[in-house]
């Protein structure tokens, strides 16, 4: 479907776009100290979730209703225009009610068709600019889905949000960028701007300048951040708050580029493409990591009931079964079997450990 977007804070509006504010509004002082320690950095809308969606039941839900009535006076104090993420028709409601002036989709809801289409309809006939999150799961139909159901309610202020992608196992990220799908979506969409949550993809603290850099130098349209007074005594995601001050330096230190969307350079930057082989040499290596813990414990099994290390009939049936696999990837049986090799020969070296009882 054909969609023209209109830009969220007016056309006039300076690039890049910068929120900033507390993952939940905790308290009326913690909400209106953050507001006026950012408000003279010249951020551009003030950011605070009422509802949280938490991963587990018990911890901190958010403070609900009376929450926006601190952020009405964050406007009235600060002037500072302010968004919340809604996820149904009644946080829509009372979001509208309370005179927010944006409104964001959370990752947790991007990924449900139902609830994406409940917000949509409540927002039927309402003018207001609404933020889109990437789904938490890497899939960008799901999130184009989304961008056509709040378009169809008539909305045509409307952002996208990249705020990383849920991953199993350890990564340095709290959600892997993946940054090929923005960029994808960027490509297919030149017009709609997208925005980077860098707290939520990096999930602490040193990596939060290099992640922002890293999406103004793929043109990003500007940055979602999440800024707490006392980032370590904050109720959500302390790991990932920074201080205003601490803010103020982050953004100061940023090389703004000044390139439009159309920049061939956008769509061809190999730094995207090195960040991918970075994230899979990653994984790799982890997954690594994991075959070699498994192999001790074989070990372990074979020393108990002595059996031989080294099993020929297993080792050629792995060799066969990976190069067949990977012919039908396009890699060749040397290649295979030159890595299966380098895996087998540390596999056997662990066991051995194991076998002569000594730490591995
Ligand atoms: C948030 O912005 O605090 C939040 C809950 O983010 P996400 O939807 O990206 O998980
Ligand atoms: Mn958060």
């Amino acid at each position: 479907m054909t969609m023209n977007f209109q830009p969220i804070l007016g056309a006039e509006h300076k690039r890049p776009l910068l929120i900033a504010g507390p993952c939940s509004a905790e308290t009326e002082e913690q909400v209106l100290q953050t507001a006026r320690e950012l408000a003279p950095q010249g951020i551009d809308l003030f950011r605070a979730g009422i509802w949280k969606p938490r991963t587990r039941p018990g911890e901190f839900e958010g403070i609900g209703t009376p929450g926006l009535a601190w952020l009405r006076r964050v406007k009235e104090e600060t002037g500072l225009r302010t968004t919340t993420e809604v996820a149904n028709t009644q946080h829509v409601f009372e979001a509208l009610k309370y005179g927010i002036d944006v409104l964001w989709i959370g990752a947790r809801t991007t990924v449900n068709p139902f609830s994406v289409q409940e917000v949509a309809d409540a927002l039927a006939g309402v003018d207001i600019p609404v933020l889109i999150k990437n789904p938490v799961n890497p899939d960008l139909k799901l999130w184009i889905g989304a961008i056509e159901r709040v378009y169809k309610a008539g909305i045509r202020r409307i952002a996208v949000i990249h705020r990383g992608f849920s991953h199993h196992g350890e990564t340095r990220y709290r959600n892997v960028p993946r940054w090929q799908i923005p960029i994808e979506l960027k490509r297919l969409f030149p017009d709609l701007p997208i925005l980077c949550d860098n707290s939520h993809i990096c999930g602490r603290r040193d990596t939060l300048q290099a992640v922002a850099q890293q999406a103004l130098d793929f043109n990003y349209d500007g940055l979602m951040t999440e800024v707490h007074p006392t980032p370590d005594a904050a109720w959500s995601d302390a790991a990932q708050q920074i201080t205003p001050a601490q803010y103020g330096l982050l953004t100061q230190q940023l090389h703004f580029r000044e390139s439009g969307a159309e920049d061939p350079a956008f769509l061809q930057n190999i730094d995207h493409l090195r960040h991918q082989i970075d994230d899979i040499d990653e994984e790799l290596f982890q997954m690594l990591a994991q075959r070699m813990k498994l192999a001790q414990g074989i070990g372990e099994y074979k020393k108990r009931n002595n059996i031989a290390i080294v099993q020929p009939a297993r080792w050629n049936e792995i060799v066969e079964r990976a190069t067949a696999k990977a012919r039908t990837q396009g890699l060749s049986d040397d290649f295979v079997e030159m890595v299966l090799r380098a895996i087998h020969e540390e596999s056997i070296k662990q066991q051995s450990k194991v076998l002569h009882g000594e730490a591995v």
